[in-house]
């Protein structure tokens, strides 16, 4: 274990990170005065320690990518080795490497249904960028090039680059900046659930068809979405969701793309999110999981119609990146794809999903304004509500579910306040794959503590 930094060491981290650091969705002028929250040195399993020597259960796997859990010795030595071999090499102008071309046929022998090859990225906003690109370039190819637009969600996450960050239904996402790709719409689906009402909409889908319709068909290239909403609040999808939109998307010749940044590699208990509702999609996006975060990689996969279309191009394919399946994080993502099939851990992700729902029934007769618990596999959550049989927020000044957030960090539990909304108190739990029975638990544990703790400040 490496050693606490002294007392001096850590104040001037804080001044220097003050200093320079710009931090990705943070409160600027908040980190101006209380510079940053943690400082984390080192992690095993599913806990993380900080430059203070103080130790955490990391229960959201940091963004939801730390499947194996940190310090995994195997990802490091495969990174290690392959870093000896050669430092990089290019996958433009038709260069290779054997651990991105390994990776691409493991890959796409897990994947479900017809998809076929892989374009790989280096993270999940540039596999949703590749996605539109991918998807808006295929039907140039079909000779139908006004199929451009793409329709998102509400609510959903894709990302932060222009297109991805549009797509992106938070507002906060792009409303700072204020730059939108103005080929994204976006369409309730069943988390706002339609205005349409019940009748047009029995699985959702009725706002996305209502768009398509008035956009449409001939107009629009895809429609993306999470199978598992997971920044937006953990919104799973209602059965009947996702079938829905599969055969709306076939009906009306517009691609469908599953964003698996966070669902896939085992997080649901499947290997992709699509499976538990048996839904293929036409392209998936992958990141996060696919290293467990060990390295920086993301990649597309595309069905067979697509892949066949594509390769049939004769000229240059403008697109890609520097990182595009670079040897070391291919070398870690066949390695982290290994050790999820020898150490079974799609299916301890299933078997953990049950401990969880026990311990959310315990914590639901427990305390009254536990509202919505929801699991799959190791994506989880549940919301805060002043009554949830009545389905009635808490008032905007009662910050719930970053009460509970703070207590379960200052008992030493990492979880994730979903509150991009205004009025939705939603906690996240989204623990490493590699999670056992007792640490599950104990992650109720402190949960059940912090609500009782908040019970008493109403
Ligand atoms: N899609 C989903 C579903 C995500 O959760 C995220 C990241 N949280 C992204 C895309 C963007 O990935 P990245 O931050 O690697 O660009």
């Amino acid at each position: 274990m490496a050693n606490p930094q002294t007392l001096s060491q850590i104040q001037e981290l804080i001044e220097i990170d003050k200093k320079y650091y710009l931090h990705p969705t943070t409160v600027p002028k908040q980190f101006l005065e209380k510079g940053p929250k943690i400082i984390f040195q080192e992690g095993k399993g599913i806990r993380v320690t900080d430059v203070k020597g103080d130790t955490y259960i990391d229960g959201v796997s940091m963004l939801w990518n730390v499947n194996l859990g940190h310090g995994n010795q195997e990802l490091a030595q495969a990174a290690y080795n392959q870093m000896s071999t050669i430092a990089y090499s290019s996958s433009f102008y038709s260069y290779s490497n054997p651990n991105a071309v390994r990776l691409a046929e493991k890959v796409v022998s897990i994947a479900p249904g017809d998809l076929s090859a892989i374009f790989y990225t280096s993270g999940g906003s540039e596999s949703n960028d590749t996605a539109f690109k991918l998807a808006r370039f295929y039907w140039n190819l079909k000779g139908r090039p006004t199929k451009k637009k793409i329709i998102s969600i509400t609510r959903s996450y894709h990302g932060a680059t222009v297109s991805a960050g549009t797509a992106t239904g938070i507002d906060a996402f792009h409303s700072f900046a204020g730059s939108k790709d103005s080929d994204i719409l976006h369409a309730r689906g069943h988390v706002t659930n339609c205005e349409l009402g019940d009748k047009t909409d029995p699985n959702y889908e009725g706002c996305i068809r209502d768009t398509i319709e008035k956009v449409g068909a001939e107009n629009i290239a895809a429609v993306i979405l999470e199978p598992v909403q997971g920044a937006g609040g953990v919104h799973v999808s209602p059965d009947g969701y996702l079938k829905a939109v599969r055969d709306l998307c076939t009906a009306n010749d517009v691609l469908l793309i599953a964003d698996e940044v966070i669902c896939g590699f085992g997080r649901t208990g499947k290997w992709f999110g699509v499976e538990n509702w048996d839904v293929v999609p036409d392209i998936m996006s992958v990141a996060k999981g696919i290293t467990s975060g060990y390295a920086q990689l993301g990649g597309v996969l595309v069905n067979k119609e697509i892949r066949d279309t594509v390769v049939e191009y004769d000229q240059i394919l403008g697109h890609g990146f520097t990182y595009s399946g670079h040897p070391t994080a291919c070398a870690v993502a066949l390695k982290n794809l290994e050790i999820i099939e020898r150490d079974h851990l799609v299916e301890n992700a299933k078997n953990m999903e049950q401990v969880l729902k026990k311990g959310f029934d315990y914590l639901s007769d427990k305390h009254k304004h536990f509202a919505k618990p929801r699991a799959v596999g190791l994506l989880a959550g549940f919301d805060l509500q002043a009554d949830p049989d009545t389905d009635t927020a808490f008032e905007q000044s009662i910050r719930a579910a970053a009460f509970v957030v703070e207590h379960c960090f200052t008992n030493k539990l990492i979880l994730r306040a979903a509150d991009f909304e205004e009025g939705k108190n939603i906690v996240a739990i989204a623990p490493p794959l590699i999670i056992n029975k007792e640490e599950v638990e104990e992650i109720i544990s402190i949960v059940d503590d912090a609500l009782t703790a908040f019970e008493k400040t109403l």
